[in-house]
């Protein structure tokens, strides 16, 4: 991590983080087995309707112990080991299930919002299993965007173009997670069938105060309305940026200023505590 032409000396610190990555490997292989894998949930808003019009699933992992580790530490181990496979069509099946669930208790959630990773995409019977989860909870493919990253548009084209566009027919809505902060290749996107872009947050963050990261945000709109697509802005936390990106015709918005993700249940009840949201039967 020190960059090349250095050397350092092997410390207890280095030995500690070398045995923490080893152990939560290991425990990450059992946690499907253990049930240890929560789904949270985020809002992401029409702010012109004051609606929802999908849910982002995120997930949590909740070790032994009780401690709730974030994504950003387990899903690359996850998907160094291949682990990420079982565990990505858990959380898919999941947030089948729980669109069936709080259906039968009167909810009605337009849409979940479901990260895939690469490994997944890439595997020969994504498709395939994607259906059978579909056909086994009895969910409609327009019930669930998936979101793919720009880096995973850019390898091995035609296998990912062909899936998604499959995907797509089938009635998936597809979104660009993160844009703008991989290898965006802005030829890339017209062979695809995508509904959304996301734009990243570390744009979103700078936005009132960065001339270059609002040029950025104002050309990533342009672009998209121009390919047909809408813009979802990510990490939006204040007030000044929601009328910045709402004045230069953002679409939808997900961030801290609508909702933190959230559990089931505590999502439901701040729903029901306010009117404006997924209607109620
Ligand atoms: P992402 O898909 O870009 O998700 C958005 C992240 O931004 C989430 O972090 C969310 O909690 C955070 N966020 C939302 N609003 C705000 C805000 O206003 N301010 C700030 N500072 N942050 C905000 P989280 O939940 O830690 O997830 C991190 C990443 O882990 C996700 O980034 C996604 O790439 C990955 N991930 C999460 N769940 C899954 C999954 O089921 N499968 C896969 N493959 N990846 C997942
Ligand atoms: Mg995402
Ligand atoms: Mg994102
Ligand atoms: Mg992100």
């Amino acid at each position: 991590q020190a960059g090349r032409n250095s050397y350092q000396f092997f410390s207890s610190e280095m030995n500690r983080l070398v045995v923490e990555g080893h152990r939560m490997k290991v425990a990450l292989h059992e946690a499907l087995n253990r049930h240890e894998f929560e789904l949270y949930f985020q809002p992401i808003m029409d702010h012109s309707s004051q609606r929802i019009v999908s849910m982002e699933v995120l997930l949590r992992w909740r070790r032994a112990g009780n401690e709730l580790v974030s994504p950003g530490k387990f899903i690359p181990l996850a998907e160094e080991s291949g682990l990420i496979i079982p565990i990505g069509a858990w959380v898919l099946r999941a947030a089948c299930q729980q669109i069936e669930s709080w259906r039968r208790q009167g909810i009605e959630v337009p849409r979940l919002t479901v990260n895939l990773s690469m490994k997944q995409l890439g595997t020969k019977q994504f498709v395939h299993d994607v259906i059978t989860i579909l056909r086994e909870t009895g969910v409609r493919a327009d019930c669930i965007t998936l979101e793919v990253t720009e880096s995973m548009l850019a390898e091995n084209t035609t296998d990912v173009a062909q899936k998604l566009h499959q995907l797509s027919s089938l009635g998936f809505h597809i979104a660009v997670d993160d844009f703008g902060t991989g290898y965006s290749c802005m030829a890339l996107l017209k062979n695809y069938p995508i509904d959304l872009l996301k734009i990243d947050q570390t744009f979103v963050r700078n936005i009132c105060a960065d001339k270059n990261d609002a040029a950025i945000v104002i050309a990533i709109i342009a672009m998209a309305h121009g390919l047909g697509m809408r813009v979802v802005a990510e990490g939006v936390e204040t007030p000044e940026q929601l009328d910045f990106l709402s004045e230069k015709n953002c679409d939808f918005y997900q961030g801290y200023l609508f909702y933190k993700p959230q559990p089931a249940s505590d999502i439901v009840n701040s729903l029901r505590r306010s009117d404006v949201f997924v209607s109620l039967r």
